[in-house]
Formats: C-alpha cells, structure tokens, sequence
C-alpha cells in the first residue's frame, strides 16, 4: 500500500477506483502481501519446521482461507463453524487444531468424526467428555491439553490469556492430574501441550518466559509429547515504525527448548498473516464542526470494525487522495452508530477534507471483517482480493433483504 500520483493504492489499484466501482465501506485485501506473510512467517521458523495452524477466527473468509490452505497451511479452529469452513477451504482434517475453553458435545462429535488431527482440551470436565465421546465411539482421540502457564504477555489486558487470572487453560496442578489420568485412558491419547498466552506480542521475553516454565513444566510431568503447540499471538506493527518482535530470538529460544525435548511444534498464528493485508475504504458522510474539533463521520461504523471500540485500538487511517493542506484542528473519526464507542482514532492535525472523501483505516485483515456484525441493522461490507490489477469479489455486500 502506498501513494502512487498522490491517490493511494493497494497492489496496482487505487482506492478511488475500488470505491467507484464496488462502493463503500469495503474490505480490501492484498494477495501479494499474504503471500509475503506466509513466505516470512515460514522463513524465520524455517529451521525448526513447525506445523502452521491459520488461526481462523482472525479472517474468516472462505477465499482468503483457501488461499492460505495453498500455501500449505493447516487450521487452529475454536467452534464447529470454523471447523466446517476450514474443511470446506480443502484444508486437510489432519492439519486442524481444535482450540476453546468450551467445546460442546455436537462440537467434539463432529470434530471425532471428521477425524481432525487435534482437540486441545482446556478442562478436566472437557477431556472427560471427550473420553465419553470417543468411548462411545470405540475410537481413540489425539489431545492437547492447553497449560495456562500463567505467564504476562506485556499486550493488550484484553487480549492476554496467559495469566492465571484468565479463563484459558488449565494450572500445572490440574495439568499434572490430567498427565496421569490420560495415561491410564483408552479413549483419549495425550499428544500434546499447548499454550496461548495472548495477542499482538512484541516482546520476545514473554515467549523465552513461557518456554522457560513449559520446560519445567514438562520435567516434572515425566511425560513425552510428541508436539508442542505454542499457539500465536505474534504482533504486527500497527503504528509507523514501531517496535517489531524478534523471531529470530523467539526462534532461538524455541532451538533451545528443542534440544531438550524432541517434540515437533505447532504454531497457531492469525494476526502476523493476514493483519496487515486488509485495508477498510469509507466515505465521509458529513463533517460535523463542533467548535473545538471537527467529527468526521464515515460510513463505516463499530460493526463493520470493532477493534477500536472493542479494545481501545488505533489503526493508522489515511486520505485516498493526498494534499498538503494540512489542518490544525483535531479531527475525529467515528461511524454513525448510536454509541460513543464507536470511533475509530482522532488527529491533533489531519490534511484538509470535504465530505464524500474516501478514508482508509488500515491493517483490518485480522480480526476485522470476522468481528463485524449487523448491529443497528447494517449490512455487512463487501470484501475484496486485489491481486495485481485484478480486483476479486470475495464476499459480496449483504443486502438489506439478507437482513429484514
Ligand atoms: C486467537 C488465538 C490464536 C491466534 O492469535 P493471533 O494473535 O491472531 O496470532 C491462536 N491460538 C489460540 C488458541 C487463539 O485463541
């Protein structure tokens, strides 16, 4: 993404052009800088030869998984829904993970079923149903058990999930009883220890951290897992500029562990593959001066992106078309939903703008489009993969008829 004549572009189309013909608001994707994630993201773990898990849950558009399915990636899945749509993108069931602190019992049978590669357990009751489930089915099910390491993965509060105070995963205590019990079960074969201590991680210590007490933790257990999942979590850089984390540390820390326990890894990353590839176009409806600063309301709202009102974040947000006029008064951006959350970011100085202008919020390829809703009745936005000068429907715009 970058401006080309002063008209932003995304690959070799504009965004004024995107918006001409498909209108706004619109998710818009980059085939290209996927395919540079995944080469990246396969690069600097090149040495250790992890199973790559997408986690689905960040983009949950069927194309975009597909896409990634030819990459050779597998699927980390945390409901049947994803489950059904990860198969449905031709990804192999023995490359899918199943993770989540509440499975139900449709979800396990349709997971045992579909004959997945792994159900990471988050609980004593879970892995009981589990072995009821399988029992029932005479079969014998591969589990992880997902340790809560309780480890502070310096993000975001509500996007960490590795403290004990969080609802994921299980304390050693409990881990060392499960260790034990599937040792001596029929129905269920412990293949794994998983963890996930949060997202948009930056700092390479809070995962040495985790390896430093998964170590431990597997030491005492005088148990033998044939893989690790380490999960994901790994940040993007949202701002210009700003701090970026060190795979090449993590990868080290991951050799280190390595030389110790013979286990192949699992990675179940979402965000550090497709944040960065998705953009959001918006028009201005109407500038609304309110004396100290100006609102600028879009036509993209909180239920189209949420991660702003949801977790307090900012995205960079740009003009499509660059002037340098600037203006020295604050700008704020907000969608027209009824709820003062929903605002995207403000400016202390913005370029000059008029109504019917185009704005694009950035790095929405992650936990955009799959957290949207239609609250206040919205339909939801159009998606779309540019490859090139190709521009792809990947999802066409709801209709109001879809909704009433
Ligand atoms: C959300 C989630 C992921 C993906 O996290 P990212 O920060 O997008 O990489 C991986 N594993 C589990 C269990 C998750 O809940």
């Amino acid at each position: 993404m970058k401006y080309i004549n002063k008209k932003l572009t995304i690959e070799k189309v504009s965004f004024q052009k995107i918006a001409k013909i498909y209108n706004t608001p619109a998710y818009c994707y980059s085939y290209n800088k996927l395919k540079e994630n995944i080469k990246n993201f396969k690069k600097n773990f090149k040495s250790i030869s992890p199973l790559i898990c997408f986690a689905v849950k960040s983009n949950t558009n069927i194309k975009i998984i597909r896409e990634i399915k030819k990459f050779g990636l597998g699927a980390d899945v945390v409901s049947m829904g994803e489950l059904m749509i990860a198969l449905k993108a031709g990804i192999k069931s023995n490359k899918i993970v199943f993770s989540g602190v509440g499975k139900t019992s449709e979800e396990i049978k349709y997971a045992i079923d579909k004959k997945i590669f792994l159900i990471n357990a988050e609980s004593v009751s879970e892995v009981k149903k589990i072995e009821r489930i399988a029992k029932s089915k005479k079969k014998k099910i591969k589990i992880g058990i997902r340790l809560n390491p309780n480890t502070d993965a310096k993000t975001l509060n509500q996007i960490s999930t590795g403290k004990k105070e969080n609802k994921f995963g299980v304390n050693d205590k409990v881990f060392f009883e499960l260790v034990k019990y599937c040792k001596n079960s029929n129905n269920v074969d412990l293949k794994c220890l998983s963890v996930h201590i949060g997202s948009q991680i930056l700092d390479h210590k809070p995962y040495q951290k985790m390896l430093k007490v998964i170590n431990k933790i597997i030491k005492k257990s005088n148990y033998n897992f044939e893989f690790i999942d380490l999960g994901g979590g790994m940040g993007i850089s949202y701002e210009n500029n700003k701090k970026k984390l060190d795979y090449k540390k993590y990868c080290l820390a991951i050799k280190k562990f390595l030389k110790i326990h013979k286990s192949k890894i699992i990675f179940e990353p979402g965000r550090s593959i497709v944040g960065n590839i998705g953009f959001l176009i918006s028009k201005i409806i109407y500038i609304k001066d309110s004396g100290k600063k100006n609102f600028v309301i879009l036509d993209a709202a909180m239920n189209d992106f949420m991660r702003p009102a949801l977790y307090g974040a900012l995205h960079r947000t740009l003009p499509s078309l660059k002037n340098n006029k600037i203006l020295k008064k604050t700008h704020e951006f907000v969608g027209p939903i009824c709820e003062s959350t929903d605002r995207f970011i403000s400016f202390k100085n913005f370029q000059e703008i008029k109504e019917n202008d185009l704005i694009v919020i950035c790095d929405v390829g992650a936990y955009g489009m799959s957290l949207s809703s239609n609250y206040n009745v919205r339909p939801k936005p159009i998606e779309l993969l540019i490859k090139g000068s190709k521009i792809n429907v990947i999802k066409k715009r709801q209709k109001y008829k879809d909704l009433i």
